[in-house]
């Protein structure tokens, strides 16, 4: 690191958990990032502050003038450009030193397994059950830890999904793919600006603290809130030795 670069991650460095260890492990890291709306802006913002070497953006929608109450990573002057790609200019502003990668479009099928296989590890910040399985299949089968978000109304929910460990759950253990699996596109729900803020910020955490290795992560708990109160709640998870998708691993 050079001298610059200690005094721009100096507060992380003069953590002991983190240190310069911890910082080169976050400047060598790869994270996906699946969606750069209100969970994705937050996540993408403190990744690239934090000095994570290269983020991978994936968003296949543009900006309109309906996000920017909360995809706090998008400027006015960016409506009608790619998510992704402002995403990208945004971040070049805060921290020039990163590597940020686009894909302007909606990802499916084996490009899962693709983007996923060349990450250290995969936040899933999209609004969409077929995403969301589509890319813990795809952790699963690469062993990835998968940082899971999600929030519409005031109700927020954050949980690691981290198949490193054998008795880990996976997503599909918590939610089975069924036909009865509806979204809630925030495109017709209200969602309270802050929320997104303070799921995705977590998620940013829960990255960093599997980047360098430290703490204890969210693997098996989930974490549900209700914003009106301000109160959450914990439940366990457990594997589940049937699922479809990590028994089988
Ligand atoms: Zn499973």
């Amino acid at each position: 690191m050079n001298d610059e670069q200690l005094l721009r991650y100096s507060r992380h460095i003069l953590l002991p958990e983190v240190g310069i260890d911890g910082q080169e492990s976050f400047s060598r890291a790869h994270a996906l990032i699946m969606g750069a709306g209100g969970l994705g802006s937050p996540v993408a913002l403190y990744l690239a502050s934090a000095g994570v070497g290269t983020l991978t953006i994936c968003d296949g929608d543009t900006v309109d003038l309906t996000n920017l109450q909360r995809q706090i990573v998008h400027r006015t002057d960016a409506i009608g450009t790619a998510k992704a790609v402002s995403a990208q200019r945004t971040l070049a502003g805060i921290n020039p030193e990163i590597s940020v990668k686009t894909v302007n479009e909606r990802v499916d099928g084996p490009r899962f397994n693709e983007l996923v296989r060349q990450a250290d590890v995969v936040i899933d910040c999209s609004d969409n059950f077929a995403t969301r399985h589509a890319l813990n299949r795809a952790c699963v089968a690469h062993a990835k830890p998968l940082v899971s978000g999600a929030g519409v109304r005031f109700d927020g929910q954050i949980a690691v999904f981290d198949r490193r460990s054998p008795h880990a759950p996976c997503y599909h253990c918590l939610f089975p793919e069924t036909a009865d699996n509806e979204d809630m596109r925030c495109a017709v729900m209200g969602v309270f600006a802050p929320l997104v803020g303070i799921i995705g910020a977590m998620q940013a955490a829960e990255a960093l603290k599997l980047l360098a290795g430290i703490g204890t992560s969210l693997s098996g708990r989930l974490l549900l809130l209700d914003a009106l109160t301000m109160e959450w709640r914990t439940v366990r998870l457990k594997r589940d030795a049937a699922c479809a998708v990590c028994s089988k691993t």
